[in-house]
C-alpha cells in the first residue's frame, strides 16, 4: 500500500493503515532508527575525525609557534652574544696603545763616541702602562730594542741605530721598520693593574704573540743640513 492511495484519509498515513501490517512499520521504524543511528554514529565520527585534525592543527600549530620562539630565543642570544663581542673587541681597541702613522727620529750627537758620532733616537707615547717588546727590523736583519719590559704611562724613548761620521741623509736609515708587542701589566708589576676584557691571551712575560701589535715605519732622516755630513 502506498500512500497515494490513502489521500483522502483524513487521519494520516499510519492511522488508516489498518491492512497495514505492523510488521512493516516496526520494520519501518526499526530501520528508520537504524538509519538514524547510523548517521548519528557517521556524524559522531566525522565529528571525531574534525576533533582529531583540530587537535593535529593545533599541534602543528603549537609546535610551529615553539620552534618560533626557540628561534627568537636563540637568535636574540645569538644577537647579545654578537653585541658582547662587539663591545668586548671595542674595549680591546680603545684600550690598546694609539698607534702612530710612522715614529718620529731625532739625531743626537754622541757624546761618549765623538767624532761626529751620533745616534737616531725614537719615541713612542702611551696613556697607561703596558709590557713592551720591540724589535728594529731592517732588510737583512732585525734585533730587539732596548726598551724596559714595563713601561709607565707616557713618552717611551728608546736607542734605534748608531748615525755613523761617513753616512748622508740620502742614505736613509737602515731601519725599515719596528715592531712592537703590547700586554697588560701583570699582577707584579709596580703599577696600577688593568687587564683587557677581550679575552685574547695576556702571556706578558715578552714572549709569544703581543695582545696589541704595532708595525710602524720611520720618519725619514731630516733634510739636508739636519745632519751634518762627514769631514
Ligand atoms: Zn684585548
Amino acid at each position: 500500500m502506498d500512500q497515494l492511495t490513502h489521500s483522502a484519509c483524513r487521519v494520516g498515513y499510519f492511522a488508516c493503515m489498518a491492512d497495514t501490517s505492523w510488521v512493516d512499520v516496526a520494520g519501518l521504524i526499526t530501520g528508520s532508527v537504524g538509519a538514524a543511528t547510523g548517521i548519528a554514529a557517521l556524524m559522531l565520527s566525522l565529528r571525531s575525525t574534525t576533533a582529531s585534525e583540530d587537535s593535529a592543527v593545533s599541534a602543528r600549530l603549537s609546535a610551529e609557534a615553539s620552534k618560533e620562539a626557540a628561534a627568537a630565543a636563540h637568535a636574540s642570544v645569538g644577537e647579545a652574544t654578537e653585541l658582547n663581542r662587539i663591545e668586548r673587541n671595542r674595549d680591546h681597541m680603545q684600550l690598546g696603545p694609539p698607534r702612530p702613522t710612522s715614529l718620529p727620529i731625532k739625531i743626537e750627537q754622541d757624546e761618549r763616541l765623538g767624532g761626529g758620532h751620533r745616534n737616531v733616537w725614537s719615541q713612542f707615547t702611551l696613556p697607561r702602562p703596558y709590557r713592551v717588546k720591540a724589535w728594529a727590523f731592517s732588510r737583512a736583519s732585525s734585533h730587539p730594542l732596548s726598551i724596559d719590559l714595563l713601561v709607565r704611562a707616557g713618552q717611551v724613548r728608546f736607542f734605534l741605530e748608531d748615525w755613523p761620521p761617513d753616512r748622508k741623509n740620502e742614505d736613509g736609515l737602515k731601519t725599515d721598520r719596528v715592531v712592537v708587542h703590547f700586554w697588560c701589566p701583570a699582577e707584579v708589576d709596580d703599577v696600577e693593574h688593568w687587564t683587557c676584557p677581550c679575552g685574547r691571551p695576556e702571556e706578558g712575560d715578552g714572549s709569544g704573540p703581543g695582545h696589541w701589535e704595532w708595525q710602524v715605519s720611520l720618519d725619514p732622516p731630516p733634510p739636508s743640513g739636519g745632519v751634518r755630513r762627514a769631514g
